[in-house]
């Protein structure tokens, strides 16, 4: 029961190190010795954790390439892709550093004789499960803001990111965060549930697929413990007539393409009303075309292999499945003859109902194309969905696109003429099967306090 986890190189099919696993007892004193280091935390001054989390972005920034070559390896990013998230974390948790006292200093309010404010005390120990598709950001994303309002955390990595869960820990304790406040278990996920219900660990948070966050929301929920969850999505764009339509597939192939199209933001479903259809595909073929694969430590790459054989081969079903149901392949399509886990850049259009490039999310660089009558149908199409993370709207006319994107998009996130992106300074979230709870900004921030209301008289 104890097996190893072996990593695997997606570029190459070539095993990587193995690690040995914690058990559910290790995971159970790290949560028990994470909640008395949390009784010192909380005591601490703003000053003190931003200077430690000030600390944690220089040594981001100092092994940049090192980390990026440690996602290349682990599980296929590219190493320019790698680079930015690096630099991401880093800026996310100065950005963190600098915000935190204002978002969370008290409030006053006014209830009616005496003094009273709102207070934000931070709630113990988060327990995070993450996902390997963005292995620093998704992790930096909750534990800078988490830390920084006086929590401790437990992370419980993706099995195929070991050695990433492991240099994030390194890189927060060199940074001066406590031992115990935070550490990295590398724990099978059928033992996350007993660990949420652990009395050491206060709440959860999750970013992962719906199967995931319905197990995880299930055991937070049979202990009444808060969670959020950051779930799949199938990020819709509507393209307008009135768009400027290379300017619109070049925004949307970008969404598209975004981590070789392995991001729960990335753009998937793209609605074109009729009258620009046949332009649209044209356009849309030529901008996914330039997303040639490529080695992922070369620079110069734009699109490396899948996370996984086994992930680009559910790709591939998703692919011939829809194209049995009716969809029409443009590009792409081919699962290409060479080792590792490669898929090209593909685009379906004729994309309809009962197919999988319709009903379900793509986790790869397969970009369905969908027709509708009008703004109206277009509208209706997107929000057809099971899930609402993000979405887009492309049009020439900014009103007409920030009231689609503002009052009829179902999703917790909507950009007019750009792809949706995730920002420390913005929440970041869904609606529907995306899951609930923000991350980012001060709403971010505030999801794992206690909210206290306190009155003086
Ligand atoms: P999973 O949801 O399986 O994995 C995400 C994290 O959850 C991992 O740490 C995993 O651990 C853990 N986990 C898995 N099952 C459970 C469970 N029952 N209880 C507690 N923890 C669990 O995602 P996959 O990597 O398998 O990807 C599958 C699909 O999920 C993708 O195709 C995509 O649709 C969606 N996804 C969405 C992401 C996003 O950013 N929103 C990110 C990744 C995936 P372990 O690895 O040990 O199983």
């Amino acid at each position: 029961s104890n097996e190893r986890l072996r990593t695997t190189n997606p570029a190459t099919g070539e095993p990587g190190r193995a690690y040995d696993p914690h058990t559910i007892d290790d995971a159970r004193s790290s949560a028990a010795a994470a909640r008395n280091a949390f009784l010192d935390w909380r005591g601490t001054s703003f000053a003190d954790r931003a200077a430690v989390i000030r600390k944690a972005a220089e040594i981001l920034r100092s092994r940049q390439d090192e980390f990026a070559r440690l996602m290349t390896e682990e599980m296929g990013k590219t190493i320019a892709d790698g680079r930015a998230e690096v630099e991401k974390c880093a800026f996310h948790c100065d950005w963190f550093a600098g915000h935190a006292q204002q978002y969370l200093a008290n409030e006053p309010i006014d209830i009616g004789g005496g003094e009273a404010f709102v207070t934000f005390n931070p709630i113990g120990v988060v327990l995070a499960v993450m996902p390997w598709n963005f292995p620093f950001w998704q992790v930096f994303r909750f534990v800078a803001p988490a830390l920084m309002a006086g929590n401790g955390a437990l992370l419980k990595h993706a099995s195929n990111v070991p050695g990433c869960a492991l240099a994030i820990e390194q890189i927060l304790h060199e940074a001066g965060v406590p031992s115990d406040l935070f550490r990295t278990l590398l724990l099978p996920s059928r033992n996350v549930e007993a660990l949420i219900k652990d009395e050491n660990v206060a709440a959860v948070t999750l970013t992962g697929s719906v199967a995931a966050g319905k197990s995880v929301a299930t055991a937070a929920g049979s202990m009444l413990k808060k969670c959020v969850l950051e779930l799949g999505g199938s990020d819709a764009y509507v393209v307008l007539e009135d768009a400027d339509i290379e300017a619109a597939a070049k925004v949307a192939a970008t969404a598209r393409m975004v981590n070789g199209g392995q991001s729960c933001i990335a753009g998937k479903r793209f609605i074109v009303v009729h009258s620009i259809l046949e332009q649209f595909e044209a356009a849309m073929v030529e901008a996914m075309a330039g997303y040639e694969m490529g080695d992922p430590l070369d620079p110069a790459t734009k699109l490396g292999p899948m996370q996984s054989v086994k992930a680009r081969d559910e790709i591939h079903q998703q692919v011939e499945s829809s194209i049995r149901n009716g969809a029409r392949l443009l590009l792409g399509g081919k699962v290409p003859d060479r080792s590792g886990a490669w898929y090209p850049a593909t685009v379906l259009s004729d994309v309809q109902p009962g197919q999988p490039a319709h009903d379900e999310e793509v986790f790869g660089p397969v970009a369905a194309i969908i027709a509708a009558n009008d703004e109206a149908d277009a509208i209706r199409i997107a929000n057809d969905s099971e899930f609402g993370l993000g979405s887009g709207v492309l049009t020439g006319d900014l009103d007409r696109g920030r009231r689609i994107a503002a009052e009829q998009l179902e999703a917790g996130m909507s950009f007019v003429n750009e792809n949706v992106r995730s920002d420390p300074r913005a929440p970041f979230g869904g609606v529907k099967h995306s899951g609930y709870g923000r991350e980012c900004g001060s709403f971010g921030i505030r999801e794992f306090v206690n909210i206290k209301t306190v009155h003086v008289k």
